[in-house]
């Protein structure tokens, strides 16, 4: 695309705000759940595009599942019956009842029919991001066998060490020792970790540390520091890690109303345009959405309305619910609050409509009183240019939801 032509789709994009802008893939609002009416397609597998997950020798489709915003297993039939072999999921997700789920979902099926990743989050510093000192491994077992029961299943693929942002977290010898056991035993057949804060450095790690098999990490066209985290990337499959990638469609919409969805084709597209990534786990939860993002494997190409729609996308400011998770909001704040993680919130629960997800996130940050209604203005100046202020205050009030409701 020329200057002229950005420039005038640029104008065209601002005339008409985000509803205006061409080539958006409108989706219908999600409407996941037991009752979705949206009935079952034909079950017919669409052309598949492998790739080897590094040394671990898994050929698997480019786009897999994650099923964390999900919780129709009629859709996780689906996507296994359309070809897709790799289900993502943690222990925490939906309480456990995620894990169950896929359990339910793969019972009857040939056990080399699919592949599961699943994950284990322990506790740690939230400012830090470094782990207990005194942590045992024993509650990182535990909760490992607890997530195989639910899955009725003895052997997971891929047991990830979940969410780390610190090198010496990934390091962390309990956890690298249990993890270790529950191979040499047989329970899981990979060890990895995912990461999606400090990207870069927690991959540099994992691929120095010659002890990790697969990284799962953020991955989109929206961050800030793609740059570095492709460079990570290529580094690590050089060096024959496998590499998993989500959060691929940036929060899924600009709007937190969900009027305007990203062009998730293209974003996806995108991400797979880089052969150092094997596989995708976008989080879909519908049945359009996930053959929508299978479409992509008919052909990675993108096209130049896609590029001219990613582009101005990398563009624009205050729109979008993707955090970068870069942290400098942080100090910024007289407070100290974790931004970070409330933003999280913020994008499980506007975008992925995963209200029980966004508020366990929320939880997390440890703020129990906002004084964000005290603050004339907000001192922070988000890499993304959000309204601090205003989604904090939006995103507090899940905090007093009741949660029986969000189950
Ligand atoms: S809220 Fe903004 S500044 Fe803070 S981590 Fe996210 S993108 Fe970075
Ligand atoms: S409005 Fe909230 S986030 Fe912004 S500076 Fe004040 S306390 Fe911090």
């Amino acid at each position: 695309m020329n200057k002229k032509e950005l420039n005038t789709s640029r104008r065209n994009f601002m005339k008409t705000g985000l509803t205006g802008m061409a080539g958006l893939t409108m989706l219908p609002v999600i409407t996941s759940g037991k009752n979705d009416p949206t009935p079952q397609p034909k079950k017919k597998k669409s052309p598949a595009v492998y790739r080897t997950l590094g040394k671990t020798g898994l050929k698997l489709p480019i786009v897999s599942m994650g099923v964390m915003n999900a919780d129709n297993p009629r859709l996780v039939e689906a996507a296994l019956d359309s070809g897709i072999i790799h289900l993502d999921t943690a222990y925490v997700y939906q309480r456990g009842r995620n894990e169950e789920m896929i359990g339910n979902v793969i019972k009857n099926r040939p056990r080399d029919s699919y592949v599961i990743g699943t994950k284990i989050y322990e506790p740690r510093d939230r400012k830090t991001g470094l782990f207990p000192k005194d942590a045992k491994s024993n509650s990182f077992i535990e909760k490992f066998e607890t997530s195989l029961k639910r899955l009725g299943i003895e052997q997971v693929e891929i047991l990830y060490l979940h969410n780390i942002s610190r090198k010496e977290s990934l390091l962390f010898e309990p956890y690298l020792a249990a993890m270790q056991k529950l191979k040499d035993q047989g329970k899981i057949r990979f060890i990895g970790v995912s990461t999606h804060v400090n990207e870069p450095e927690v991959i540099e790690a994992a691929t120095d540390s010659k002890q990790y098999d697969v990284i799962l990490t953020a991955y989109n066209f929206k961050q800030p520091h793609l740059q570095k985290i492709k460079k990570a990337i290529a580094r690590a499959a050089r060096a024959g890690l496998g590499v998993v990638a989500m959060k691929t469609q940036a929060g899924g919409y600009w709007d937190q109303e969900r009027q305007h969805p990203i062009n998730m084709r293209a974003a996806l597209k995108w991400v797979l345009n880089d052969e150092n990534v094997h596989t995708t786990i976008p989080g879909f939860t519908t049945f359009d959405q996930m053959n929508l993002d299978l479409s992509v494997m008919q052909d990675l190409t993108l096209t130049e309305q896609e590029k001219i729609d990613l582009k101005l996308g990398q563009q624009i400011s205050q729109a979008g619910l993707y955090c970068a998770q870069c942290g400098k909001c942080t100090s910024q704040c007289p407070h100290h609050l974790e931004i970070p993680t409330m933003m999280r919130s913020f994008m499980y629960a506007y975008g992925y409509k995963n209200l029980g997800q966004a508020r366990e996130t929320l939880l997390s940050s440890g703020i129990h009183r906002l004084p964000c209604h005290d603050c004339s203005t907000c001192a922070v100046n988000c890499t993304m240019g959000f309204d601090i202020q205003k989604r904090m205050l939006n995103i507090f009030r899940i905090k007093d939801i009741p949660e029986e409701f969000l189950v």
